[in-house]
């Protein structure tokens, strides 16, 4: 489904990312942990095409789309729920959610279809549907920010960190969500700091340090390591 070849991205001076080679297989968790400024966002942006890569290759669905630009990316089925989450706070959540459907155009039947969906897997956002985005709950505007990226009835999905700054019991239900879109098949590859749930939905993960890949293995075999319980997993 996806794959990366020693992808290497810099902003200038700075090399974020420093040669990541990863692989996500169809109906995959796969998580990416590591702490702040490891370059996790950076590593799902160049995924989503929103940041230009200066060697290697991004392989989706085994195509080479190293420079196929983002939108192309939707349809080839790749979607991004962003860092911070990046809903249009002055739309409302059903124009934010038709934004989400953007490659869809014209197919007005499917895109009510997929709104109705989202709906019923957050019932939230049916509650709220006519109100200004903006004004919604950290975790209201994350559930907002998943179904919009599910408008695109996306094959992969990338998660940029769900849980961040959210209580701990919305982070639960981000969590619930997520296991529930594994159970539906979906491809997800998740980057999060919350490593101890992150791992818990994982099938495979990777941990990351200052753009580089450390470690990698099964979500159960990373949790029970000791350099990842000693560096991200606290001592609970
Ligand atoms: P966090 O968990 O804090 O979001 P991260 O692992 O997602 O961290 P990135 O946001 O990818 O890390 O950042 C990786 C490195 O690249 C950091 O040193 C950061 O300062 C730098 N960086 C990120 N975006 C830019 C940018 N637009 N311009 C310059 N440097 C950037």
């Amino acid at each position: 489904m996806l794959k990366l070849n020693s992808v290497k991205v810099s902003y200038g001076a700075i090399e974020a990312v420093k040669g990541v080679s990863l692989e996500v297989r169809e109906g995959e968790v796969v998580t990416i942990i590591g702490a702040n400024g490891a370059g996790k966002s950076t590593l799902l942006k160049s995924i989503a095409g929103l940041e230009p890569i200066q060697a290697g290759q991004v392989l989706i669905g085994g195509q080479d789309c190293t420079l196929v630009p983002s939108h192309k990316r939707v349809g080839l089925g790749v979607a991004m729920s962003p860092e911070g989450r990046g809903v249009f706070a002055d739309q409302t959540v059903r124009e934010n959610l038709l934004l989400g459907a953007y490659t869809r155009r014209g197919n007005a039947g499917a895109i009510e279809a997929a709104i109705e969906r989202e709906f019923t897997r957050f019932p939230r956002l049916r509650e709220r549907q006519n109100q200004l985005s903006g004004t919604l709950s950290g975790g209201e505007q994350q559930m907002l920010a998943i179904a919009r990226a599910l408008m695109s009835e996306p094959k992969l999905l990338l998660l940029d960190e769900p849980s961040l700054g959210l209580a701990p019991l919305v982070i639960k239900d981000i969590f619930a969500a997520i296991r529930q879109l594994r159970q539906s098949g979906l491809t997800i590859l998740l980057v999060e700091q919350m490593a101890r749930q992150a791992l818990g939905v994982a099938d495979r993960a990777y941990v990351l340090e200052t753009g580089c890949i450390t470690l990698e293995g099964s979500g159960k075999a990373l949790l029970n390591d000791p350099k990842v319980k000693a560096a991200y997993l606290g001592s609970h």
